[in-house]
C-alpha cells in the first residue's frame, strides 16, 4: 500500500514511506487512524484525538502526543545546530568551515537575495518522512509539533521579525489538498512565539509545472512571475521585517521569489524558516538568475541586521 510516490516540488526523491505490507496490519491501521485526525485537524474537528492511541510519526509505536515521534526516531532526526552558515543556515562539520562573517564559502560568494535562513533539521530519508506526509497525505497534526522545534530553530529570527507569511501554493494545489502546508506551519509558528501573522500576504498567480527535475535555473525562472504580492498586503508590507516560512528550502528559487517581490512591496529584510533544509546549497544557477533579472538584492539587509 503506498499513499505517495514521488515528491514532486522539491527532489522527485521516490518518497514511499515504508509501508510495504499489503495485509492491514496494526502499522496501516495506526497510520490511516492518523491520516483521519490530520483531516479532522484541518476541518476543525479534534474528537478523534481524544478517541485515537496517537503514535510516533515515524514509527507508528505509542506516544503522548499526535504529531510528535518516539525517542528512538528524534534520535534518528538529523538536528541543525551550530555551527552552521549564520546567512543560509547550511550546517558546517566544524567553525573552521565559516569564514570571517560565520558564512559558508557560498554565501561568502554568493549571498543568498533573503538575510538569513534557518530550519530545524536537514532534509534527508528520515525527515522526509514527517514533511511529505504533512504535505500530500493530510496529516495536519504534524504541522504544530514540525512549528514547535521551527521556533527553537529559529528563536534569533524570530527576535527580528514583524510579520510571518507563509510560501503561497497555487489555489488550485490548494483545493486539491485543502490546505498549504506551509500556512499551517506558520499559523503554529505565530502562535507559539506571538508574532503576527498575514497568511494571504503573496499568491502564487501561475501553477507552475514540477520542478524535481529541472535545474536550479530553470526552477528561479520558473518561479520569477509565479509570486505576487496581494494588494492588501503591500502598505502592510512596507517597513517590516518579514519572516518567510515553508515546509522545506531546496534551491532557494521560491524563497527567493517571495523576497523579491516582497522587497519591492517594501518589505526591509526577509529571512526564512524552514521545517528541513538540503544540505548542501544548490544555489549557485538560481542566484546568477536573480543577479541578472533582478536590481533588488541585499542592499537593505546590512542596515536591517545592525
Ligand atoms: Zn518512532
Ligand atoms: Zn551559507
Amino acid at each position: 500500500m503506498e499513499f505517495w510516490t514521488e515528491c514532486d516540488i522539491h527532489c522527485g526523491h521516490d518518497a514511499v514511506v515504508g509501508i510495504e505490507n499489503k495485509r492491514m496490519n496494526l502499522t496501516v491501521a495506526r497510520a490511516l487512524l492518523d491520516r483521519m485526525r490530520g483531516f479532522c485537524t484541518a476541518w476543525g474537528v479534534g474528537t478523534l484525538d481524544l478517541l485515537l492511541p496517537r503514535s510516533c510519526a515515524l514509527c507508528s509505536v505509542e506516544t503522548y502526543g499526535a504529531g510528535l515521534v518516539c525517542s528512538e526516531c528524534f534520535a534518528r532526526l538529523r538536528m541543525i545546530v551550530a555551527p552552521c552558515c549564520d546567512r543560509c543556515g547550511v550546517p558546517l562539520a566544524s567553525a573552521a568551515f565559516s569564514g570571517r562573517t560565520l558564512q559558508c564559502v557560498s554565501c561568502e560568494q554568493r549571498p543568498p537575495v533573503w538575510d538569513r535562513a534557518r530550519a530545524a533539521f536537514v532534509y534527508d530519508d528520515i525527515s522526509r518522512q514527517l514533511i511529505l506526509p504533512l504535505k500530500y497525505a493530510d496529516r495536519t497534526e504534524l504541522a504544530p509539533a514540525l512549528a514547535t522545534i521551527m521556533v527553537r530553530a529559529g528563536a534569533a529570527l524570530l527576535s527580528e521579525t514583524d510579520l510571518i507569511v507563509p510560501v503561497p501554493v497555487h489555489w488550485r494545489r490548494r483545493v486539491e489538498r485543502r490546505y498549504n502546508q506551509a500556512a499551517l506551519l506558520s499559523r503554529s509558528v505565530a502562535r507559539l512565539s506571538g508574532g503576527t501573522l498575514m497568511v494571504d500576504a503573496l499568491h502564487r498567480s501561475a501553477a507552475t509545472p514540477k520542478l524535481a527535475h529541472l535545474s536550479a535555473a530553470e526552477r528561479a525562472k520558473v518561479m520569477a512571475d509565479a509570486i505576487r504580492v496581494s494588494p492588501k498586503a503591500r502598505s502592510a508590507l512596507n517597513g517590516k521585517r518579514v519572516l518567510l516560512i515553508d515546509d522545506v528550502l531546496t534551491t532557494g528559487a521560491t524563497a527567493s521569489a517571495c523576497a523579491t517581490v516582497m522587497r519591492k512591496s517594501g518589505a526591509i529584510s526577509v529571512m526564512v524558516l524552514a521545517a528541513a533544509r538540503t544540505e548542501a546549497p544548490e544555489r549557485e544557477d538560481t542566484d546568477r538568475f536573480w543577479e541578472e533579472n533582478t536590481p533588488v538584492r541585499n542592499d537593505l539587509s546590512k542596515d536591517a541586521l545592525k
